[in-house]
C-alpha cells in the first residue's frame, strides 16, 4: 500500500474506532528518555475494542505497526521508524475481590496505588515503575525481589497472525528474567492483564536485603501493603528510578543493561580478570540463575570496569545517571545516536575489562546496540 493511502485508511480508523490521530510525529514526545524520531502516524486507541479493530486492520494491510504504552523501555532512531504507531490508551481498572483487572493502558504505577489502597498485596515492590500495565509481562518487569510473573493470573492477547483474541496463562509466556515471548516480538498485543493479589493487607514476603534493612524487617516478613510500597518509592526516588520530569537523571529508559547470565563454567575466567584489574581480595556479585548459569551485576561490572556515576561528565548530551550507573541519561539536548555511543562505549568497556557482554534491556527500535 502506497504511503498516501496508508494514511487515508490511518484516518478513516481513527474516525471508525474514536481513535485520535496524528501525522509524522516524533517520537520523542512519547519515551521517557525524549528520544525518537518521526513515524508516520500515531492512532491512539481509546478503548480495547479500538485498540483491537485498529491493529487487525492495519496488519491485514501489512502496514508496520510500532505499539507503544508509556514509552518508557524504548529506544527510538533518530531517523524514526517507517510505521504507523498504536498507542493503548485505555483505561479501565476493576477488582473483584483480590483480582485485579486491568485494561493495557492502564498506567502501572496507578494501578498499584490502586491496588495499595484496597489493601491488596503482591504488586507493592512494584511501585514506582513507569509504563503501562499492558506493557509489564512483555519484559516480566521486576524490582526489589517481585516479578510480574508471581501475580499474574492471565492475559489477554490479540493473535497478530490470527486477529483472535484468547486468554494466554503465564506459562504460555515463557516468563524470564527481563523476558516473555512478547518481549522483541511481532505476535501479540496484550489487551488487558489479570493479576491474583493477596488479600490480607499484607505485602508479598520481603526478598531484598536492602528493603528489609530499610523496612527494620528480616527477609521474608510480610508488612503492611503502604508501609513497603512507601520504602521503594523512597528508595527508587534516591536512585533517580522514580519519574520526575524536572530531574535529568529520570529522563532515562531505566536500567539500560541487564544484569548478564553467563555459563557457569566461564565464571573462573571473569574472575581471574576481575582479580587481575582489581585485586586478589576482590569479591565479585554471583548468583545463581538456573542449572549451570550464573547471573553477575551489570552495575558492579560497570563501575568496576572504570565507568562511574556521571560519567562521561558534565557537558556531555547523554551521562550515565549520577545516582545509579545502570541508567544511561538524557540531558537535555541528546539524540538517540549520542545514547548509542555512550551505550556502546560502556559495553566494550565492560567485555574488555571482564570479557562479559552486556545486553540492552529496552526495546531498540531502528538501532542496534
Ligand atoms: C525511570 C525508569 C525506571 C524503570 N524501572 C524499572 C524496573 O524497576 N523494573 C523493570 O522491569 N522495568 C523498569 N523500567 C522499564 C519500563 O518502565 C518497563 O519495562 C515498563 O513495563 C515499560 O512499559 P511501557 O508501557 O512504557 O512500554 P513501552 O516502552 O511503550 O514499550 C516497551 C515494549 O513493549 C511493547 N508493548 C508495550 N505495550 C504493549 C502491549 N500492550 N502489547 C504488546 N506489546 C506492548 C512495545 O511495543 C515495546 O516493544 C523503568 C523505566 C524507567 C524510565
Amino acid at each position: 500500500m502506497s504511503p498516501i493511502h496508508s494514511l487515508s485508511l490511518v484516518a478513516r480508523l481513527g474516525e471508525e474506532f474514536g481513535a485520535e490521530v496524528t501525522y509524522d510525529s516524533p517520537l520523542a514526545a512519547h519515551t521517557t528518555l525524549r528520544l525518537g524520531g518521526p513515524v508516520s502516524a500515531i492512532v491512539s486507541c481509546p478503548t480495547t475494542q479500538a485498540l483491537a479493530g485498529v491493529v487487525r486492520r492495519l496488519d491485514s494491510e501489512q502496514i508496520p505497526i510500532l505499539i507503544v504504552g508509556g514509552g518508557s523501555n524504548l529506544v527510538v532512531a533518530d531517523d524514526g521508524v517507517d510505521a504507523v504507531a498504536v498507542r493503548v490508551a485505555t483505561t479501565d481498572l476493576k477488582f473483584d475481590g483480590s483480582v485485579m483487572h486491568a485494561e493495557a493502558g492502564v498506567n502501572w504505577d496507578a494501578a498499584v496505588t490502586a491496588s495499595v489502597a484496597q489493601g491488596l498485596g503482591g504488586i507493592e515492590c512494584l511501585s514506582g515503575i513507569p509504563g503501562s500495565t499492558g506493557a509489564t509481562p512483555v519484559q516480566n518487569v521486576g524490582a526489589y525481589g517481585v516479578e510480574i510473573a508471581s501475580v499474574l493470573r492471565r492475559v489477554e492477547l490479540l493473535d497478530r497472525a490470527s486477529g483472535t483474541v484468547h486468554w494466554a496463562g503465564p506459562e504460555e509466556l515463557h516468563l524470564s528474567y527481563r523476558h516473555s515471548i512478547l518481549k522483541n516480538s511481532d505476535t501479540a498485543v496484550v489487551l488487558s492483564v489479570e493479576l491474583d493479589l493477596l488479600p490480607d493487607g499484607l505485602s508479598a514476603p520481603v526478598r531484598y536485603g536492602e528493603l528489609a534493612r530499610t523496612l527494620g524487617a528480616s527477609e521474608g516478613d510480610r508488612l503492611p501493603v503502604a508501609d513497603v510500597r512507601e520504602a521503594v518509592l523512597a528508595l527508587r526516588a534516591g536512585k533517580g528510578m522514580v519519574l520526575d520530569s524536572d530531574d535529568h537523571d529520570t529522563w532515562s529508559a531505566g536500567s539500560f543493561f541487564t544484569n548478564p547470565i553467563i555459563p557457569t563454567e566461564e565464571l573462573p575466567e571473569v574472575l581471574r580478570k576481575a582479580q587481575d584489574l582489581l585485586g586478589a581480595d576482590v569479591t565479585m556479585p554471583q548468583f545463581p540463575a538456573g542449572p549451570g548459569r550464573t547471573k553477575l551485576s551489570a552495575g558492579w561490572l560497570i563501575e568496576r570496569a572504570g565507568f562511574s556515576r556521571g560519567f562521561p561528565g558534565e557537558d556531555a548530551p547523554v551521562r550515565l545517571s549520577t545516582k545509579h550507573t545502570l541508567a544511561l541519561t538524557n540531558r537535555g539536548s541528546a539524540t538517540t545516536a549520542d545514547l548509542v555511543e555512550l551505550a556502546r562505549r560502556v559495553q566494550r568497556g565492560v567485555e574488555d575489562a571482564f570479557g562479559v557482554r552486556l545486553h540492552p534491556e529496552p526495546v531498540c527500535v531502528g538501532v542496534h546496540i
